[in-house]
């Protein structure tokens, strides 16, 4: 008998996502910059990242930021990844319900190869990133091309507009 045929994996289309990664305050991996690289490494199947990266610190919390984005790749759909990230999350300390605060761990969706998004609790892309500039930065290092299926606009334009509404100080 010949040797069998591996049999094709059932066939789950795999979804790029980009993931936006926030930290402000040390956990037990240590420095804020230390909690993005070990969350990172709990994400999963990570096919691009950006460097890492300060920021000043956004609303009422004087803390200081470390900010990254990811690409990973998954067959979860947003809702199911949102469970994990939010899992994720728990383990690193964060408690739910508390925008703007100290946060050991921050993980965000921002955009997914699937297009919109919307479910109870969870739209894609993110509400609030086309003005972010600590998201869209790093991003456009990563991914100028990819666009925002709400505006039609590319992610390197999207980094170009908000770079001109708030330059840098
Ligand atoms: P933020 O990330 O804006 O600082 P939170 O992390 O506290 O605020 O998120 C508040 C809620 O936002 C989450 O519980 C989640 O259900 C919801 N949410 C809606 N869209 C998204 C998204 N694209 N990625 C992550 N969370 C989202
Ligand atoms: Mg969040």
């Amino acid at each position: 008998m010949s040797p069998a045929t591996p049999l094709p994996p059932i066939a789950r289309p795999a979804s790029t996502y980009v993931i936006a990664l926030g930290s402000n305050r040390r956990g037990r991996h240590g420095a804020p910059e230390r909690e993005i690289a070990a969350a990172l490494a709990m994400l999963g199947d990570v096919v691009a990242r950006s460097p890492t990266v300060a920021s000043a610190p956004l609303g009422p919390s004087n803390r200081r930021y470390a900010n990254a984005v990811a690409l990973i790749e998954t067959s979860e759909d947003p809702a199911a990844l949102l469970v994990r990230l939010k899992q994720i999350e728990r383990r690193f300390g964060r408690r739910a319900g508390r925008r703007w605060g100290s946060r050991v761990i921050d993980l965000d969706i921002i955009l997914w190869s699937g297009g919109a998004w919307t479910s109870p609790g969870l739209v894609v892309p993110h509400a609030a990133y086309r003005t972010r500039g600590f998201v869209l930065a790093p991003l456009a290092g990563l991914v100028p091309a990819w666009r925002d299926p709400r505006t039609g606009r590319t992610i390197r334009q999207l980094a170009q507009l908000v770079d001109r509404r708030r330059p840098r100080d």
